[in-house]
């Protein structure tokens, strides 16, 4: 479904992405994992063309991403995006936070979207919340309205980015529980994330960055008992 096939990037001189080969299938949860400034998040949005890339190739469903413009538009609806903060517009309600790009950009009229908004809010548990402004909200539900929105979108593939670090830690898991479900569900996900018991949990291969490349790709059980390179080694013994 995603295929990225030697992608190199460089922000000026520093080489951020090395020879990137990486192919998730429809359904499959991939955790990725690595040092801070390792070109995970890069990564991530080379995705969605929120960075571009200087060679290499990124399709989505066989088809190349496309450079700009309405194509462009279309391909970022269906890839959905969870960063760390959590990027609500602060000044519309949760309610219009999620029916807003599924009018703009789907045409779905205001009925309509509005239906789909709390059947989403209500499947990751916020529905009650729906007429509040976002500074209303935990930060925890904040991030569950993002993914709701997210998902509004019907996207074909969802990139998560680190979503829980910025939250605090009883908040973490009401995130992970709705991340774990969507795995389960059959989502195809990419998440850049530290949270090891969900990694366990729910990916179907862990892919270890450092230094701009993929050094590992294996299952959990594989990439956690049995890591093969010195610095998957190292970075295990530092964070387990
Ligand atoms: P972290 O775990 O800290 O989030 P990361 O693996 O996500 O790290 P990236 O954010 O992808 O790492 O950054 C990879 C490298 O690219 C880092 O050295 C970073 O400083 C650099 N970098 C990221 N964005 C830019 C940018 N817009 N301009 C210049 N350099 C950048
Ligand atoms: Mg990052």
């Amino acid at each position: 479904l995603v295929e990225l096939t030697h992608v190199e990037k460089y922000f000026g001189d520093l080489h951020v992405l090395k020879d990137i080969n990486l192919t998730v299938n429809k359904g499959e949860v991939l955790v990725i994992v690595g040092p801070s400034g390792s070109g995970k998040s890069t990564m991530c949005r080379t995705i969605n063309r929120l960075e571009t890339i200087d060679s290499g190739d990124i399709r989505i469903d066989g088809k190349a991403l496309p450079q700009e413009g309405k194509e462009l538009a279309s391909l970022r609806a269906e890839v959905g995006m969870v960063f760390q903060s959590f990027n609500l517009f602060a000044n519309k309600t949760i309610l219009e936070n999620v029916t807003l790009a599924p009018i703009k950009v789907r045409h779905m009229n205001k009925t309509e979207a509005e239906h789909l908004a709390m059947d989403l809010l209500a499947r990751v548990g916020v529905d009650s919340q729906a007429h509040k402004m976002p500074s209303q909200l935990s930060g925890g539900q904040q991030q569950r309205v993002a993914i709701a929105r997210a998902l509004a979108m019907k996207p074909k593939v969802m990139l998560f980015d680190e979503p829980t670090s910025a939250l605090d830690p009883e908040m973490v898991n009401e995130v992970l529980d709705v991340m774990v479900e969507l795995a389960h569900e059959g989502m195809t996900m990419l998440c850049v994330t530290h949270e090891m018991g969900f990694a366990r949990k729910a990916a179907d291969r862990i892919v270890f960055m450092a230094d701009g490349q993929i050094l590992e790709q294996n299952t959990p059980d594989e990439f956690f008992e049995h890591p093969q390179t010195d610095r998957a080694k190292d970075f295990l013994s530092k964070i387990l």
